[in-house]
């Protein structure tokens, strides 16, 4: 080969070379540690944003243009390679001759002659990209999309370093668990982009109530939490947790609406209550399951005897799964008394459970259980076709339109299986009518608008089956529920009539809500009749019928088919 030809293949090589090292951004440089210069590639001055005119590179100016930060590091990766004739290997930050702060992958090897260093290769990388999609992923993984707040993942990790670093400083930690009042209905009323606004300023408000190094997250949908670290006491948690729930009490304006909301709060402290994360976490839940049971807007401190009523309840829950194939239920009967008459036609099934060794375990004990687990499905079908199978006895001895009364939970109409489609079916079975049964709901049911409940409450109804409302008075009491859906029967909750004597402000109530059912075609029962006094000021005031212990109190089966003998007889007496 001639020389020149040499010279033109080396002369393309380097051409090439440099349309290589511009599409992957790659600059190369050179130390000569012998005359103490540095040699950079075109690419590498238009990775500083400069060029050879502008400036000079030498050793001493050049690494002035790394990041003050990332300095030390790349001196003393630099110093190590050529002291032990090693390559190294770093990302880090220049800021360019712009002021561009971009970031670089540095590559750096030694070359040896007679043993020693005498030159260093290099070269450098834009990486910017790349590192803008890492910080992505990572926002993404880490932080909430909506309010831009550390999720779980980055809380827990917050929290995890705060421990830590508390348990070094012997200082105190505390943990706030937040969950917003009421925004399920809010989400539901007024639409899921309401619900995201309402969050995002519910985020904003809790943020304006923390200090700067305090740490809040969002856990997802409504819940919310807060470290606040680095306490010598407590006395900074209580003025937080006050600005919150003042804070969270203000209107929430979006658009023309205005809605209100409040927070309920639950607190635990590091190390006073626990010194694990897990634990921590869950007795802060714990307490503000506590605040929301006893009326939300509030906050609780956690104690220990949260901790033992968590365990009794785990033990219900695991007793009541295996309660019904033990045969542990019985379902006793209340009389529900037509006022005027005093006649006994209509009776409400009510559950009790007999534990092993417990004894006699109210509803009111395990009722909620039963909801929150779905036992109460099969619970509630098991009782319905009790109350079924002995309406059939009683039709048949004593009143061919007897009925009865079996509650409903709201939870068995959300069941997806549909086993209330199975009533009738099972009524048919039994050659009885719909008529033969009513079902008892709560507000808890008709505040759910969702169509499908509607539904099955009017399948209800075309069967015969008819709906009372149960503890009417004690809910929100909304005329507008009546309005949604057409009830029969609307029962006047026992705290009413316990409390009424004439003039009181309780039996007007009575009279107001009596009047109001009859102007809408609804039957009337009173709950909890105690007294003579209770039963007469009902029937001026209009009631239908009347249900409490003046009249009986629930009864086993076989009693309730006794009483009603002997007023079968009495009956027969009169007539003679
Ligand atoms: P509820 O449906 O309002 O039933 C009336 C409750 O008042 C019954 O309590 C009854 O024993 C009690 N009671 C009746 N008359 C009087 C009275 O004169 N004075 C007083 N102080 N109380 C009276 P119980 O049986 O303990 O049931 C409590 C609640 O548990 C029921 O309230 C109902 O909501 C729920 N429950 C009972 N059985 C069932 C069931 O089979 N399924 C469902 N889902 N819930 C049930
Ligand atoms: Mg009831
Ligand atoms: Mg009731």
């Amino acid at each position: 080969m001639h020389n020149s030809e040499t010279e033109l293949e080396t002369q393309r090589s380097k051409d090439i070379f440099k349309v290589v090292q511009h599409m992957a951004k790659i600059g190369g440089w050179e130390i000569d540690l012998h005359k103490d210069s540095l040699f950079w590639t075109e690419e590498t001055y238009l990775l500083h944003d400069t060029t050879p005119e502008n400036y000079t590179p030498t050793v001493a100016s050049a690494i002035n243009f790394y990041a003050p930060e990332w300095i030390p590091i790349i001196r003393l990766a630099l110093k190590t390679a050529i002291e032990k004739g090693i390559s190294f290997d770093h990302e880090l930050e220049l800021i360019t001759a712009t002021g561009r702060r971009i970031w670089v992958h540095v590559y750096g090897t030694v070359v040896l002659k007679d043993g020693h260093a005498s030159k260093v290769l290099g070269a450098f990388q834009d990486i910017s990209d790349k590192k803008k999609a890492e910080l992505e992923i990572w926002q993404k993984s880490n932080f909430d999309f909506l309010t831009e707040l550390p999720n779980r993942r980055m809380f827990r990790y917050c929290l995890e370093k705060k421990i830590k670093a508390a348990r070094r400083s012997n200082t105190k930690v505390a943990l706030l668990f937040i969950d917003l009042d009421h925004f399920k209905e809010i989400n539901d009323t007024y639409g899921h982009d309401w619900g995201d606004s309402v969050i995002k300023d519910a985020a904003g408000r809790l943020n304006d109530c923390i200090r700067d190094s305090d740490t809040l997250a969002r856990l997802g949908g409504d819940e919310f939490t807060i470290i606040i670290d680095d306490l010598n006491d407590y006395c900074p948690v209580q003025r937080i947790v006050n600005d919150i729930l003042k804070k969270m009490s203000e209107p929430f304006q979006i658009e023309a609406e205005v809605a209100y909301m409040s927070a309920s709060i639950g607190i635990t402290l590091y190390p006073d209550n626990a010194t694990e994360i897990d634990a921590l976490l869950k007795y802060a839940d714990q307490a503000m399951y506590v605040a929301k049971d006893q009326g939300r807007n509030r906050f609780q401190y956690y104690t220990t005897s949260m901790q033992e009523a968590a365990l009794a309840r785990r033990v219900i829950v695991n007793n009541l799964r295996v309660a019904l194939a033990n045969n542990e239920f019985q379902v006793v009967y209340q009389p529900i008394v037509e006022l005027n008459s005093n006649s006994i036609h209509k009776a409400e099934a009510l559950i009790r459970w007999h534990h092993p060794t417990r004894g006699l375990i109210s509803p009111a004990d395990f009722i909620s259980v039963a909801e929150e687990t779905g036992l109460i499905i099969d619970i509630g079908e098991w009782i319905f076709q009790q109350a079924a199978q002995q309406v059939k006895l009683w039709r048949r001895s004593f009143n061919p339109d007897f009925q009865i009364s079996v509650n409903t939970s709201p939870v068995q109409y959300h069941n997806t299986d549909n086993k209330l489609n199975l009533w009738i079916n099972y009524l048919s079975g039994l050659n009885l009518p719909g008529s033969a049964i009513v079902a008892e709901i709560t507000e808890g049911v008709l505040m759910d608008i969702h169509s499908e409940i509607l539904d099955k409450l009017r399948a209800f109804r075309e069967e015969n089956i008819q709906i009372s409302l149960d503890d009417f008075g004690t809910g929100y009491s909304s005329l507008s529920y009546l309005r949604k859906f057409e009830i029969d029967y609307l029962k006047i909750d026992q705290s009413f009539v316990r409390n009424m004597k004439s003039n009181s402000k309780d039996i007007a109530l009575c009279e107001a809500i009596i009047a109001m059912a009859h102007k809408l075609g609804i039957t009337v029962i009173a709950e909890g009749i105690e007294t003579l006094e209770h039963k007469d000021l009902l029937i001026k005031a209009g009631c239908d019928f009347g249900q409490g212990y003046l009249f009986s109190k629930p009864l086993s089966a076989i009693d309730f088919q006794a009483m009603l003998v002997t007023q079968q007889n009495n009956e027969s007496r009169q007539l003679v």
